[in-house]
């Protein structure tokens, strides 16, 4: 009989949700991650009032009933509703790309000449099957939105050409005729009322958490405590990156209080341009309408993964897709450990994808029992 019914490596959105479902059965679990916080990289740090998203900014929205209630459950959402700006040579555009952005490019006032001007547009470039993210987005939006709100962000976001990058990353985007600026189509969309901490600590009730311990460190250990693990890290890191290193790209955040209430007056603000070394900045007070009198905000800088920094966004090119599927096999082998979460399925997970694949697995594995 082992200590545990299960050892829950990562106490992020995957590892929080299956140890809250493995426990109202009745099992025992223990988390434990090697930072010394839980909720990974919604993990948010309270300074002076104002909830700042260490990890970078998180919205979370979902068009899943079930996956809101869950969320609700544990702590209840605001009304943010997520509109970015971008800033493009000193100029700002709304986006998602709508009518708003197509006024502000072309002066188009109605949808009509709005489609008209974006068919022009993706004509002049006569691209059928789009293979790489640069022709998706010539295909969806033509040259101008592309040459300005698309290849500087993206080229300085994943340090790629956009003609080296998967096309699925754009179509995260919706281009619509409509003047709305909501970046997300999904029916649910805000931020815990209170920050994620609070719906981290709801799932986690009860259960026992260690910090600041390090899975990997002691691997054969830890797998001895429980019947059963579950692993949520990287999965090359797991397997000793026996077949390479899998590419990640990484941020580095650049903090800063000010003593003004209103910085951008907008919680996120892109910066387009190639030249501009940030990518956004993030004003953390408004994605839960604070008033204090100062603000705190953050630049965004992307980088290039290596040992030792933090993993943010997977690279799902082909190269690194073909290395996860070796690990893959290996993990297919192992009779007691799952894995899962954006980490350990290399996957460009959001918020409410994590929690559905945890509910998934849990649901399968309690079920087996
Ligand atoms: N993107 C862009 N311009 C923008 C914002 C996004 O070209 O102003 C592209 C970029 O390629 C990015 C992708 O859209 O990688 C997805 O953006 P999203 O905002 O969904 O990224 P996340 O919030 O996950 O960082």
């Amino acid at each position: 009989m082992k200590e545990y019914d299960y050892i829950i490596a990562g106490a992020g959105l995957f590892g929080a949700t299956f140890a809250h479902q493995a426990r109202k059965q009745g099992k025992k679990c223990l988390v434990i991650d090697r930072r010394a916080h839980t909720g990974g990289n919604t993990f948010c740090r309270n300074v002076n009032g104002i909830n700042v998203h260490e990890y970078g900014a998180h919205i979370f929205h979902t068009n899943d009933k079930g996956i809101w209630d869950f969320v609700n459950s544990f702590v209840e959402f605001n009304r943010y509703t997520n509109s970015p700006v971008a800033n493009y040579q000193g100029r700002l555009y709304n986006l998602p790309f709508n009518m708003n952005t197509f006024y502000q490019l072309w002066g188009v006032k109605t949808p009509e000449e709005a489609e008209k001007k974006i068919k022009e547009q993706v004509a002049s470039v006569s691209i059928s099957k789009p293979v790489n993210l640069e022709e998706q987005a010539l295909l969806l939006v033509g040259p101008d939105i592309y040459e300005k709100l698309i290849k500087g962000y993206t080229e300085k976001q994943w340090g790629r050409k956009a003609t080296d990058l998967p096309a699925f990353i754009i179509k995260r985007l919706p281009v619509r005729f409509t003047f709305d600026n909501n970046y997300f189509n999904d029916r649910y969309q805000g931020i815990p009322q209170g920050g994620y901490n609070l719906l981290t600590a709801g799932l986690l009730e009860d259960i026992e958490v260690k910090l600041s311990t390090d899975f990997l460190a002691d691997k054969d250990y830890f797998t001895s405590l429980a019947d059963k693990v579950v692993y949520t890290g990287a999965l090359d890191e797991y397997y000793g990156y026996r077949f390479g290193a899998l590419q990640y790209r990484s941020l580095r955040f650049e903090h800063e209080q000010l003593d003004i209430a209103n910085y951008q007056g907008n919680a996120v603000v892109n910066y387009t341009e190639a030249s501009i070394p940030f990518t956004r900045i993030i004003e953390h007070k408004h994605f839960e309408f604070g008033t204090q009198a100062h603000t705190i905000i953050t630049r965004e800088y992307p980088a290039e993964w290596t040992k030792g920094m933090e993993p943010y966004y997977p690279v799902n090119d082909d190269q690194n897709m073909e290395r996860f599927k070796q690990y893959q096999q290996l993990a297919a082998q192992e009779k007691n450990v799952l894995f899962g979460g954006r980490l350990a399925e290399y996957k460009y997970y959001d918020m409410h994808q994590v929690i559905a694949a945890a509910l998934v697995t849990a649901r399968k594995e309690l079920a087996a029992e």
